[in-house]
């Protein structure tokens, strides 16, 4: 059968131009370019009622080469271009194919030359460089060749599209992925995917992401929490509670949600975001219309590549919280502490007050209760101050079981702290009391760091627990320098005892009906290498506070012991050794096994051993002190208490335990001087070591005076500056040696 010839003539023109009105999907665009308004007309004719792939045609004219450019620079996607090569001038068609393709960039749209000189043909190379489609003339276009062609040339253009907005939407992809993989926190990362996919499909960013917060399906669907939303969507989202308040889109995630797969109708999708690490993502996106299958091929590489960002974004998350929050309160933690005090500072926040707290004795609960309960009382702990706090105060975990707060000074005051804490917590049932420890820092100093801030709350903590436990002490510049000292003395007595600066004096302890000694203390002496003596009051309360007295009192009793061997091989007096011992050591788990080792081998009795110890011991776990008091009377060792009178007001403990000497203190002796001051207090100690059979002996004696008043008294042993003052070894030597004779 012969082509069907165009009739020119014969077409009506009153048809609109969209060939094909019944579809309202997107049409395929022609561009009839010729400058002979019969071939316009023949072309519509051709054309008319063509449908290809469900999409009707839609024919757009131009009747010059400078009007086509015109429409191409303004119309998109235009498929095809019916272009006649003679128009303005010979090459106008020619030239407008470089336009086409050089400026205006379009390389997939197709083109189709006509011409209606038989025998003129374009030059091959135009042909070639320029990817031109096909070749006709005007008088071979009857209406089934033109659909042919035309038809031909549209399928090529759907074809390079699709190939060229998947390659576009990949490298999209790929770029998109990279870019939401450097975004921190699930926020942020949402937002990204957002505005990704609003370009990837050229379409405005109206789109929102949630999480199904209960991760049961069958449970209440309507349960989704919004972390991102954007456009107009954003207005839709209640603040408070990011909660999603439009039904349609409720019911649309919903139903993704339940089948666990994307969701989509002509308006709008809903991307689903299976997550290994957390709730399942959904992504609402207004699309407007209905997505192309290149799309939708497209959207499901990226919603398997931004699960992996998802992921990625989540474990971002959780590495955050291990940073700044604390696992086990989940309270901020001391980092958080330092940037929460870093921004109020930026801000200028007037009046605010840094505040550390310590639990007293935390560690003992620990130990006799469990940590289990230990973390269950910070738990309760730390509810409690959200409980009485205003909510404007920062609560924050510092360190074990040390809390900070922050915020205006009229809501933070330690005695109101305390006495809410003091209020009993209720821990598995039984009721507990605690006591704390507060150091704080009001922030004067504008241009202080957080980090520096929380030191100077530190400083004062410490301070407090060394000298007020249960109190609160405000930092000043005066408690930092003396911190500053104390460490430095630190510093300088471990270097002395490494050095061998430290050495022991020992002072006479004499029996008054004989005037003759019959012991010995040893007291720690430090002399520094130019010569100076640092005092015991200085650096014993360094050392006892850092743990230094622990190895200190070691190398105290062995060299004790040593000197007094050598005392008994060189006088054979029997004489007894006074060994001090202060309550961090009493208390350390090793004591016993230090001491039990230290009289191993040893050639002198046990008997001639004696712990001085201070009336604080009586107050820690009785058990605890029955038990070494018992090991060390096993032993055959003594025990007495120092600084008797001083210290404990509460005396049942001499009742319960059993201790073989008390030492009157020297302030009680000190009162004795004249013959008209009391002497109630050494009286009733002299009595009461009668009575408890305990053996009494009196401190800083210095006069004769004093003497004859405490033998009046009965109590007939002493020391002091009046018998002799504590002297190193050869010293002693030379002492002994003058009072034996
Ligand atoms: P303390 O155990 O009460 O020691 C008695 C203190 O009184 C000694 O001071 C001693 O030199 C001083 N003293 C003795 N007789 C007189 C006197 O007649 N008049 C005056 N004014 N003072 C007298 P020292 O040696 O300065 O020791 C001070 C404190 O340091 C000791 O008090 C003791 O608590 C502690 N200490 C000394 N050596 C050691 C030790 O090796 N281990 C432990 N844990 N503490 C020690
Ligand atoms: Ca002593
Ligand atoms: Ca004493």
């Amino acid at each position: 059968m012969s082509d069907e010839l165009i009739i020119f003539a014969e077409e009506d023109s009153n048809d609109s131009d969209s060939l094909a009105n019944t579809s309202n999907a997107r049409p395929w665009k022609v561009l009839v370019v010729d400058d002979d308004k019969d071939v316009h007309e023949a072309t519509k004719f051709g054309l008319k009622g063509l449908v290809f792939l469900n999409q009707p045609l839609e024919l757009i004219h131009a009747y010059s080469a400078s009007e086509a450019t015109a429409i191409l620079s303004a119309e998109s996607n235009i498929a095809v271009i019916l272009l006649d090569v003679v128009m303005e001038t010979e090459h106008a068609g020619l030239e407008l194919i470089k336009v086409i393709r050089d400026d205006l960039q379009l390389h997939n749209t197709r083109i189709i030359l006509r011409t209606g000189q038989p025998g003129y043909a374009p030059e091959i190379e135009v042909i070639l460089k320029y990817d031109i489609n096909d070749y006709k003339n005007k008088a071979d276009l009857t209406r089934t060749r033109l659909y042919t062609t035309v038809t031909a040339a549209i399928r090529s253009f759907s074809e390079i599209t699709a190939i060229d907005t998947s390659r576009k939407g990949l490298e999209r992809i790929v770029h998109a992925s990279s870019e939401l993989m450097s975004l921190h926190g699930i926020r942020e990362l949402a937002n990204g995917i957002i505005t990704q996919l609003a370009a990837l499909l050229g379409i405005p960013a109206e789109g929102m992401i949630c999480f199904k917060t209960n991760p049961d399906p069958q449970m209440n669907a309507d349960d989704f929490t919004v972390v991102a939303a954007s456009g107009e969507l954003a207005a839709g989202i209640s603040s408070q509670s990011f909660t999603v308040e439009d039904a349609n889109i409720r019911a649309m995630l919903s139903d993704s949600a339940s089948k666990r797969r994307s969701v989509e109708n002509e308006y709008a999708c809903v991307l689903f975001f299976p997550s290994e690490c957390r709730n399942d993502m959904l992504l609402y996106l207004d699309i407007q219309r209905p997505l192309e299958d290149t799309e939708q091929q497209l959207l499901e590489v990226f919603c398997r590549n931004i699960s992996v960002c998802l992921d990625n974004a989540t474990i971002l998350d959780r590495l955050h919280n291990y940073a700044y929050f604390d696992s086990l309160l989940d309270i901020p933690n001391r980092v958080s502490f330092a940037n929460h005090i870093d921004k109020m500072m930026q801000k200028q926040v007037e009046n605010q007050v840094i505040i550390l707290i310590d639990i007293d004795h935390f560690s003992g609960i620990n130990d006799t209760l469990g940590t289990e309960s230990g973390d269950e009382l910070l738990r309760l702990i730390a509810n409690r101050f959200s409980s009485f706090l205003p909510e404007d105060i920062f609560i924050c975990r510092v360190s074990g079981d040390t809390f900070g707060l922050m915020g205006p000074q009229e809501s933070l005051i330690p005695k109101n702290i305390s006495d809410n804490l003091s209020k009993p917590f209720q821990l598995f049932g039984d009721d507990l009391s605690i006591s704390i420890t507060q150091g704080f820092y009001v922030l004067k100093d504008a241009n202080i760091s957080g980090t520096n801030a929380i030191k100077r709350a530190n400083i004062a903590l410490k301070r407090a627990k060394a000298i007020v436990r249960g109190d609160a002490v405000e930092y000043t510049h005066e408690i930092e320098r003396e911190t500053h000292q104390r460490m430095l003395l630190l510093q300088g007595l471990r270097k002395a005892h490494a050095e061998n600066e430290l050495y022991l004096a020992y002072q006479p302890q004499i029996d008054l009906h004989t005037g003759r000694i019959n012991g010995l203390e040893a007291l720690m002496r430090w002399k520094t290498k130019s010569g100076t003596m640092i005092t015991p009051d200085q650096f014993i309360p360094v050392a006892e506070s850092s743990g230094m007295i622990v190895p200190l009192g070691e190398w105290v009793m062995e060299t004790a012991l040593r000197d007094l061997e050598y005392l008994e091989k060189q006088y054979n007096l029997n004489l007894q050794m006074g060994i001090n011992i202060s309550p961090a050591q009493f208390r350390h788990p090793n004591f016993l096994e230090m001491v039990s080792h230290k009289l191993q081998n040893l050639t002198l009795a046990a008997e001639q051993i004696e712990f001085e110890v201070t009336e604080s011991v009586a107050m820690m776990d009785t058990e605890k002190v029955r038990e070494i008091l018992q090991v060390i009377h096993d032993s055959g060792a003594r025990v007495a208490i120092d600084d008797f009178g001083t210290g404990f007001s509460c005396l049942s403990y001499l009742e319960t335990l059993n201790f073989d000497r008390l030492k009157i203190d020297k302030s009680f002796i000190d009162k004795m001087m004249s013959k008209t001051t009391s002497t109630h207090i050494p009286e009733m100690i002299i009595s009461l070591g009668k009575d408890l059979n305990m053996a009494v002996i009196a401190e800083g004696v210095e006069t004769e005076e004093q003497v004859e008043r405490l033998k009046e008294l009965s109590c007939f042993e002493a020391q002091g500056y009046f018998f002799g003052r504590p002297m190193e070894l050869s010293q002693l030597k030379e002492w002994i040696e003058n009072h034996i004779a």
